[in-house]
């Protein structure tokens, strides 16, 4: 059964996914493709049934292997549920059974239609583009498309000659049979399937900025059309990566690559280890600038500490919003003050009747639920002083990398850090209180 009311029908509370060997090939010019995809399954209840999500591919066969033992596994794709695969293990398993399965498929991946518009594997002019959240990861692999199931990965993909495709974590093409040419990626860093991801397009590898001490290495693909102005664009990253460091601590994969698709995308997009943007983000304006700082920001927020609800995505979003008036004060254009006094008025000039920790599926990527979290990240700044905020935050990435985090949680750590600033517990929840569970913008915080 589904755990999140926000995308019914999607995941399971039964089973989580720790490792996904995946091997894909890509044909593009049919837009279709065929994996193998080696799923090392946790259930977390006794079952016989493993509920997976696969959005309209086919599949012709599953293997199950239990302490290396095979399984008579059967699975069904059922006709009026046409984006679950369910796995039936032949007799009940206990909680905590490791369940490898190979799973085989193919087909024409579509994105999945939403509240939010289509999710997914998305075909390109002349390329492909994944933009997983929050649901999408089921249009190209077999997955638990929850966050609370997270995974590491090694992904293996077949494409034409002539193209660059990228997936998540350290990668390098591994064989080469005619036109055709694979890539295999490592992503070590466990994570939710929507932030798995492929972009695929007549790209190149563009050498990002010097590199800084102490900055991961950051990579930058786009097509030779856009290269000169990608360079240009993203030229402020290793700086606003040494600031993120110096306020949240260690980054949290092995390497940052941004990929620039020949595109104009409405929205920029985090995946593991990875942003993606369009070409109408090379402007060189402070609306692409701050939308390079947020994608980036999510690394720590939303990639390593991620939500265990869509209701929360404040705890992502907050975040990635407030780090953009960070890097608006860490590259002198302004203050995180005037950015977030700004900010703050914006919001008030607008009614709003919903709460920051349920604003409703359609409404949880609406730009007021953006703004009211990174708000309320600043009025949480401003109770507990500078100082003592910096050391909260970066014990919350801390404590909470690759793992689930909710409000209730946050609560309970800004308690635990409230004596350092002499705040009371009762000051702490009239704070949270007043932000996360009611509609009303309270003053801006003084
Ligand atoms: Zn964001």
């Amino acid at each position: 059964m589904s755990t999140d009311p926000y995308v019914p029908g999607i995941g399971t509370d039964a089973a989580t996914i720790e490792h996904i060997v995946l091997d894909l090939d890509v044909r593009l010019a049919a837009n279709r493709i065929a994996g193998t995809a080696v799923l090392h399954v946790r259930l977390t209840r006794q079952s016989r049934r493993v509920e997976l999500d696969l959005h309209r591919l086919r599949v012709s066969s599953v293997a199950a292997v239990v302490d290396g033992r095979p399984l008579k596994a059967s699975f069904s794709q059922p006709r009026r549920w046409p984006s679950r695969l369910v796995v039936d293990l032949g007799e009940s398993r206990s909680e905590g059974t490791l369940v490898e399965l190979t799973v085989s498929y193919a087909g024409t991946p579509v994105p999945r239609r939403s509240p939010w518009g289509t999710i997914g594997w998305e075909e390109l002019t002349d390329g492909v583009l994944v933009a997983g959240q929050p649901h999408g990861a089921s249009t190209w692999l077999p997955c638990v498309d929850s966050p609370v199931s997270r995974s590491t990965a090694d992904i293996t993909l077949t494409c034409d000659a002539g193209y660059l495709p990228v997936a998540n974590g350290v990668g390098a093409p591994v064989r080469t049979r005619g036109s055709r040419v694979a890539w295999r990626w490592r992503l070590s860093q466990p994570v939710p399937a929507y932030l798995l991801t492929v972009q695929i397009g007549r790209y190149r590898l563009v050498d990002a900025a010097a590199p800084v001490a102490g900055v991961p290495p950051l990579r930058l693909i786009a097509s030779p059309r856009t290269e000169q102005r990608a360079r240009a664009a993203l030229a402020p990253q290793p700086a606003m990566m040494a600031a993120f460091i110096d306020a949240y601590g260690p980054y949290p994969f092995e390497e940052y690559t941004a990929v620039v698709a020949d595109e104009v995308l409405e929205i920029p997009l985090e995946a593991a280890g990875m942003s993606l943007f369009g070409t109408n983000h090379l402007d060189g304006s402070w609306e692409s600038e701050r939308l390079i700082a947020h994608e980036m920001a999510h690394q720590w927020f939303g990639n390593a500490v991620t939500l265990g609800r869509w209701a929360d995505l404040w705890l992502h979003e907050g975040f990635a919003c407030w780090s953009e008036w960070l890097w608006a004060e860490a590259s002198g254009r302004s203050t995180i003050s005037s950015m977030a006094r700004r900010a703050w008025q914006r919001l008030a000039d607008e009614p709003v009747g919903l709460v920051l920790t349920d604003p409703g599926a359609p409404e949880m990527f609406e730009d007021w639920v953006y703004k009211r979290g990174a708000l309320t990240v600043e009025a949480l700044r401003r109770l507990l002083g500078r100082d003592v905020f910096g050391s909260m935050l970066r014990a919350w990435v801390q404590e909470n990398r690759f793992g689930t985090v909710d409000t209730p949680g946050l609560r309970a750590h800004v308690h635990a850090w409230a004596p350092r600033a002499s705040v009371t517990p009762a000051q702490v929840d009239a704070l949270f209180d007043a932000w996360t569970l009611r509609p009303e913008l309270p003053p801006f915080p003084g």
